[in-house]
């Protein structure tokens, strides 16, 4: 059994530590944070760089398709002027009549190939508009996304160093801390990211407001072991000045 000394003792401790604990998870989520920040700004500029390369590959595959068309028009054009000489030197009315008809639906086709290639030639305008416009917005960006993460990073390795130094404090408080309580503590802390202790004050416990009994009080001051809020399963302790109290009497 501990003396009243010593669990005045182990709760100052114990607050101490929960105090540390709750510094380390709020740079803990902090560094979260920072980290997905990095990670938007990546994901923009590569959903940006994608849309480049889509659009880059997209007048790829339409100067492909007008090359293919303008060949097509060009050998439909002579196919044509092959047609017109033919109709030229027609003997009869019925290859006058085969002649024309042919001419006729080459003419068909030509004027369709001009109209697709008419339409090639607008979508590679727009699309080579669009990458431009893209790559220029993507320069700025890039030059402000480089400055935004190196602020980050440089954000993220200040926490480190604030979580190297915590560690260490939290390492000195914790060679005080008997095992078997520090074992305790380490179970609600795993459950209880935020204030695994709490205090009881005017009879309710400061984490989640509940009635704590004078029993309870009781075993908290006598120190046997460590005990939780029915409620919210935190540690209790009670405040400096009664436990104070405790230890005089
Ligand atoms: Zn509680």
């Amino acid at each position: 059994m501990m003396s009243p000394s010593e669990t005045t003792e182990l709760m100052k401790n114990l607050k101490r530590l929960s105090g540390v604990d709750e510094q380390l998870a709020r740079l803990h989520d902090t560094k979260v944070v920072l980290k997905g920040n990095i990670h938007s700004i990546e994901t923009e500029i590569d959903t940006q760089k994608r849309q480049i390369e889509e659009t880059t590959n997209r007048i790829k595959e339409e100067t492909h398709q007008e090359h293919k068309d303008e060949i097509l028009l060009k050998e439909t054009e002579e196919e044509k002027s092959k047609v017109q000489a033919q109709l030229n030197t027609a003997k009869t009315n019925e290859e006058l009549r085969i002649f024309k008809k042919k001419r006729g639906e080459l003419q068909g086709r030509i004027s369709e190939l001009e109209d697709a290639i008419l339409a090639h030639l607008t979508e590679l305008d727009k699309s080579r508009e669009d990458v431009e416009e893209r790559k220029k917005l993507l320069t700025g960006r890039e030059e402000e996304a480089t400055r935004n993460i190196a602020q980050l990073r440089a954000e993220i390795a200040q926490r480190e160093q604030e979580r190297m130094a915590l560690s260490q404090k939290r390492d000195a408080i914790t060679a005080q801390v008997p095992a078997g309580p520090l074992n305790k503590y380490q179970r609600v802390l795993a459950r209880e990211k935020h204030h695994p202790v709490v205090e009881v004050r005017n009879n309710t416990c400061q984490g989640c407001f509940m009635k704590v009994t004078l029993q309870e009080i009781n075993l908290i001051w006598r120190g046997e072991d460590l005990v939780l809020c029915r409620n919210c399963h935190r540690i209790l302790c009670l405040p400096e000045d009664e436990m104070g109290e405790s230890s005089s009497t």
